[in-house]
């Protein structure tokens, strides 16, 4: 692998666009693509793994950690604490994996003003109805949260115009695929590949003696 750092990916949207999944998704399809995993003082789903969905923490801990400036951002998202290790993200960017994570839109807006290179991807859901749909078969919430995550999203969807790239989430595959070319289509800008089309570009270069003259 070269010693190019790695690209931060944030995908965002309201709840239930299905960020998890897609983010999920792709990171089984594309190579040195890590998850960075948030903490949070929210309990544990019966379906989460500690330390691949959350990790879990007390609200003690968080704070310490939030005091000693270790999470590079963090937010209170109905009526939860969730956060990122600087360190981490760093850690792999730095070994030139590429990091990607799912974040509320509130927590995007946090993260684009640590003017830190990244790449931005609004989730967008057919229609409100399908958010809600989706919201209540997903069964993670109680009622009232799922209506209080609903009349945010109302709100939420306008900030698609913050994004550097949006994706309609109706059938999964199709948008897993955008998804993906958009990782890829990032990683191939020429001024990613300056470094390795120089070694190209060098067997070019005129020399005395040319083949088969
Ligand atoms: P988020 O992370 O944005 O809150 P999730 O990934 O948890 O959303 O998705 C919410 C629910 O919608 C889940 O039950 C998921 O399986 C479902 N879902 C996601 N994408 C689609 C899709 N394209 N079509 C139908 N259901 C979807
Ligand atoms: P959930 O509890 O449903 O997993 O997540 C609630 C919301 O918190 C989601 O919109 C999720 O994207 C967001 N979230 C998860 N981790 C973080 C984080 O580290 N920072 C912020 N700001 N939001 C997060």
């Amino acid at each position: 692998m070269s010693n190019k750092r790695g690209l931060l990916f944030i995908v965002s949207g309201p709840s239930g666009v299905g960020k998890s999944t897609l983010v999920n998704r792709v990171i089984a399809r594309v190579p040195d693509l890590v998850y960075a995993v948030s903490y949070t003082t929210r309990p544990q789903r019966p379906t989460e793994v500690e330390g691949r969905d959350y990790y879990f923490v007390s609200r003690r801990e968080f704070e310490r950690m939030r005091e000693a400036g270790e999470l590079i951002e963090w937010a209170e998202v109905y009526g939860y604490l969730y956060g990122r290790s600087r360190v981490a993200i760093e850690r792999e960017l730095e070994a030139g994996r590429d990091v990607i994570l799912s974040i509320d839109v509130q927590g995007a807006a946090a993260f684009r003003k640590l003017s830190l290179p990244l790449v931005s991807i609004f989730i967008l859901p057919p229609s409100f109805d399908v958010l809600a749909e989706r919201l209540r078969a997903r069964k993670t919430d109680a009622w009232p949260s799922v209506e209080h995550r609903l009349n945010i999203a109302r709100e939420e969807v306008w900030h698609y115009r913050d994004f550097d790239y949006v994706i309609l989430n109706d059938r999964l595959e199709e948008a897993l695929a955008l998804l993906e070319a958009i990782i890829l289509a990032e990683r191939h800008r020429r001024e990613r590949l300056e470094e390795d089309l120089r070694q190209v570009l060098h067997t070019f270069e005129r020399s005395d003696r040319v083949e088969g003259s």
